[in-house]
């Protein structure tokens, strides 16, 4: 094992890994690799509890969160997620997805959280399995020195210089992309373009019964909005629309996401008595990816690889996963193994099947021919179960989903063929940013392959 004393003087702190970014992904990577006997600092550019969008979580988050031993501590702060209901103004109609339908109905419900909360915990848990924590202090450069040890450079919030010396680097900034933005490589996702507005309120109405802890998903005519209950009695709801729309705005952020949800008719509806709490928020044009996900000594886990658009709860999901799998990584490096490469090779296909997965629901989710078949009941061939398993989190071939994937895949295609028209020219008001008008509640005839 490589050098596990602290040799720290004045600005230089030596160690055998060094994270920027103390998120989930981050958390979760220095927690495991504490656990092996790594000597890990992580650099926080901020101070937890700090706020983070970001809320919903996926059912197969829960045995990461078991395996970091905070899963408890998580149960005390969430609210249970059994489903999610999809609102469809162009239906007139919702219904609610459940978990528990899923092929593997072993993790039927997640929690909402707040991500101050979360991460608190995950870092937390962190600290005390050794992982040592530096709040306050912003990574601005890595040296790197092939064959030997990288040297990074940071600055903490009194403008000091500090250095680190460690054998491996991860970057888990999320989309401030610490790495990407040295080293190039990163590009904007060409089949989706979006950006998002949002805040936490009270005084949203919520769903009978069970289902008060489910998220809302509601398609509108700039995109889709969410809204995600906490167990305090807030409530986050946000809007992702295409930035077309959000180019237009000449008011307050806050006047104008007011705006922007009295236009959607089934949320402006649930908000009647709500209350901004705090100020609102915008997310920018986000979704990208880059070209590679490590190099000689370094590796990208969660937002800092990859970002998808987030209709899916995907991101805390996939970030965990990532830094689950690269954990496997970095260890096999440190101990110079011969599977090295083997963990390397499987750390990036899986990170990128768990995206590409996602992906292809995420490009199609605002088509009517995709809104058809959600709206549609009923399953055949599992297609249904599939599709739930997918929104469940188990995206990395757990489940035999791979059968009725495909036939939901060509559903989708038959429908879209059938109503050519009415898709093609979605897709190009997609293209252009041109919303769309809800003018009459039409259901499609859905076929069955
Ligand atoms: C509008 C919107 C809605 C979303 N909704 C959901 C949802 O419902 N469910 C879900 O699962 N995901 C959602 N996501 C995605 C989710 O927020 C991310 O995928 C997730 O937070 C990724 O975790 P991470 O650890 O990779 O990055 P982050 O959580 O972003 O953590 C990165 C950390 O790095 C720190 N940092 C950055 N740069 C530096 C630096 N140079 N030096 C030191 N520290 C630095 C940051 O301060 C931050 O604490 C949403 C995202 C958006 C934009």
């Amino acid at each position: 094992m490589a050098a596990t004393s602290i040799q720290q003087n004045h600005d230089r702190t030596r160690c055998d890994v060094l994270v920027v970014g103390a998120g989930p992904a981050g958390s979760t990577i220095s927690t495991l690799l504490a656990e092996r006997g790594w000597n890990v600092h992580v650099l926080e550019k901020d101070r937890h509890p700090r706020f983070h969008i970001g809320e919903s979580l996926l059912p197969h988050s829960l045995p990461m969160l078991e395996r970091l031993g905070v899963l408890s501590e998580i149960e005390k702060i969430g609210i249970v997620k059994y489903g999610a209901e999809v609102v469809s103004p162009y239906h007139g109609r919702s219904r609610i997805l459940y978990f528990s339908k899923a092929l593997d109905g072993s993790q039927p419900f997640a929690y909402q959280v707040k991500r101050a909360e979360f991460d608190k915990i995950l870092i937390d848990n962190a600290v005390a399995k050794g992982v040592h924590l530096h709040e306050g202090v912003r990574a601005k450069h890595v040296e790197f020195r092939p064959g030997s040890t990288h040297m990074i450079h940071a600055q903490d919030e009194t403008g000091r210089s500090l250095t680190y010396e460690a054998d491996f680097v991860v970057d888990a900034s999320g989309r401030d992309t610490f790495l990407s933005s040295q080293l190039g490589g990163k590009s904007r996702n060409p089949h989706h373009n979006s950006a998002a507005i949002f805040g936490h309120f009270e005084g949203v109405r919520r769903l009978p019964g069970r289902d008060e802890g489910n998220i809302s998903i509601v398609w509108f005519d700039h995109g889709w909005w969410w809204i995600i209950p906490f167990k305090d009695g807030t409530t986050s709801v946000g809007a992702v629309c295409w930035p077309s729309y959000l180019s237009t705005r000449k008011v307050s952020l806050e006047r104008f996401l007011w705006d922007t949800i009295a236009l959607c008719q089934p949320v402006a509806e649930r908000m009647a008595n709500a209350k901004l709490i705090g100020q609102a928020y915008a997310a920018a044009n986000y979704s990208y990816r880059r070209t590679t996900m490590r190099g000689e000594g370094y590796l990208m886990v969660g937002d800092a690889f990859a970002f998808i658009d987030p209709v899916f709860s995907s991101g805390v999901h996939l970030a965990l996963n990532s830094a689950t799998l690269g954990a496997e990584v970095v260890d096999a490096y440190l101990r110079k193994s011969p599977d090295y490469a083997i963990h390397a090779k499987e750390f990036e296909r899986l990170v990128r099947l768990g995206i590409k997965t996602y992906s292809w629901f995420i490009y199609r989710f605002t088509q009517p021919a995709f809104r058809a078949l959600f709206m549609s009941e009923g399953s055949i061939f599992k297609m249904e179960e599939a599709v739930l398993s997918i929104l469940a989190g188990d995206a990395f071939g757990k489940s035999p989903t791979q059968v009725p994937l495909f036939l939901f895949k060509l559903a989708y295609y038959l429908v879209y063929l059938f109503n050519f028209r009415d898709n093609q020219a979605a897709y190009r008001r997609r293209r252009r940013g041109v919303p769309e008008t809800v003018t009459t509640v039409q259901d499609y005839a859905v076929p069955q392959p």
